[in-house]
């Protein structure tokens, strides 16, 4: 049976494309969701950003008219469009890399915002017995009614120190610390409002110098490519010609493949997609590591405003694409990929987190139970009380252990079938 559908309120059309004025914009990260599309207007510098007023046509009223000829269920884009605009949007980004390196001007250039207003360098001494901290910083964006709480995550004093072998285990157990925090408020009894802190992304900056991964990149980004989405970026990029920055992306693609790291995988374009967005997400794909300047100053050139950096011999522009792939990275984070990067976060790396928790509780209860059973066995055998007080928590424990088996086993399953989807579309080598 077919039924005629009503219009659809809201045109389903894809995420901007790189490069125009619609370039990064919270308002199309939700478009993976439900198809809306968001033209970005943000100039403002304070911490919560507002844009102008929401401008969304507004949805037509599903009449009662008892005649009509369809059911109605093609509104159901509209539906979870509306309720997800009205929950706002949560985003939660890991800045890794050396000080120095950009991170801070890439991170304000990217969400037009002043992040690090207050901050302090640390002096030479300081440094030397530097340990890594962990800094979290949130910023409240709203654009054209979409609202964003976009927290940064920054590592200073990463990789500062003479002896900086550690450094790694701060990033790690933020990570971890999230899961738990997160499995314990899904497990707790008010999950309506769970505050998801999880970290949805990971960028890693490489210096421009050298001639390509370093040791101490490599032991980070082993440590981390199961638990978060990591995306290479190369900072101050404009240090380097062109020559060199395709000559350093291809010897850090090479020693990931040669490590058997994979960093976040691009998922595969739709084949209804069309030829301009399959374009854009090629181009996306070919750029990786995203090498990129970054500029908190706007210039003139040409009489057009810039936001760039000037030197003696020239400025250059962040956002033009012979330049840098600033763009490409705002577009991807921002603009076409944000919702992937929260729904890997969700059923990869959290499901896997999970399932070993489970696996380690159950574990846990079945020592229990074992301990348990000893204690009942060496216990005077004439306490008749006793003994049913045992059998009664050795019943209660044996439903535990089998519920959480059961778990576990569906977890698996799952687990199993993600990676084997994954591994049919990356044809890639994974380590275990
Ligand atoms: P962070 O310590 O990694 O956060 O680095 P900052 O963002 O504080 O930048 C350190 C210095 O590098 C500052 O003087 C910036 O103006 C400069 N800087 C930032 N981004 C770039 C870039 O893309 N290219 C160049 N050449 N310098 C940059």
């Amino acid at each position: 049976m077919k039924h005629q559908p009503p219009p659809p309120p809201l045109p389903l059309s894809q995420p901007p494309l790189m490069g125009g004025p619609v370039a990064g914009g919270v308002a199309s990260a939700i478009s993976s969701i439900n198809g809306s599309n968001s033209v970005i207007s943000n100039n403002n510098n304070s911490e919560t950003v507002k844009c102008r007023p929401p401008i969304y046509p507004k949805p037509k009223t599903p009449s009662f008219d008892k005649d009509r000829d369809y059911i109605g269920f093609a509104t159901l884009p509209e539906q979870v469009h509306r309720k997800s605009v009205k929950r706002g949007f949560e985003f939660t980004l890991m800045v890794v890399g050396e000080s120095g390196l950009g991170k801070s001007t890439l991170i304000n250039s990217l969400f037009l915002g002043d992040l690090y207003k207050n901050r302090q360098m640390p002096n030479v001494e300081e440094r030397i017995e530097k340990t890594t901290k962990v800094e979290k910083k949130t910023m409240d964006i709203e654009e054209r009614g979409v609202r964003l709480r976009l927290t940064v995550v920054d590592t200073p004093g990463f990789g500062d120190a003479i002896n900086c072998e550690d450094s790694w285990r701060v990033c790690t157990q933020y990570i971890d610390e999230q899961f738990r925090q997160y499995f314990t408020d899904e497990s707790g009894l008010n999950r309506r409002n769970i505050q998801d802190n999880r970290v949805h992304c990971c960028l890693y900056f490489v210096p421009p110098w050298g001639h390509s991964l370093r040791q101490m990149d490599l032991d980070l980004i082993r440590r981390l490519h199961r638990k978060v989405n990591i995306v290479l970026v190369i900072g101050k990029a404009d240090c380097l010609n062109k020559q060199e920055v395709r000559k350093l992306k291809e010897r850090i693609l090479q020693d990931l493949e040669d490590n058997h790291i994979q960093l976040y995988q691009f998922p595969e374009c739709d084949s209804d997609e069309d030829d301009d967005f399959k374009q854009q997400d090629r181009e996306l794909k070919a750029s990786i590591p995203f090498a990129v300047v970054g500029s908190n100053t706007i210039l003139e050139v040409a009489g057009k405003k810039v936001r760039g950096r000037q030197y003696p011999w020239g400025v250059v522009n962040v956002e033009d694409p012979e330049h840098s792939d600033f763009i490409k990275l705002r577009t991807f984070l921002i603009s076409t990929h944000m919702q992937d990067l929260k729904d890997t976060t969700q059923d990869v790396h959290y499901e896997n987190f999970r399932a070993q928790c489970i696996s380690q509780i159950s574990q846990h209860a079945l020592r229990e139970r074992g301990k348990l059973k000893r204690d009942s066995i060496s216990s005077t055998n004439g306490f008749d009380a006793a003994i049913s007080e045992t059998d009664r928590l050795l019943l209660q424990k044996d439903e535990e252990i089998r519920r959480m088996q059961d778990m576990l086993t569906q977890m698996q399953e799952k687990l199993k079938q993600t990676h084997l989807m994954e591994m049919k579309k990356n044809d890639s080598v994974i380590d275990v």
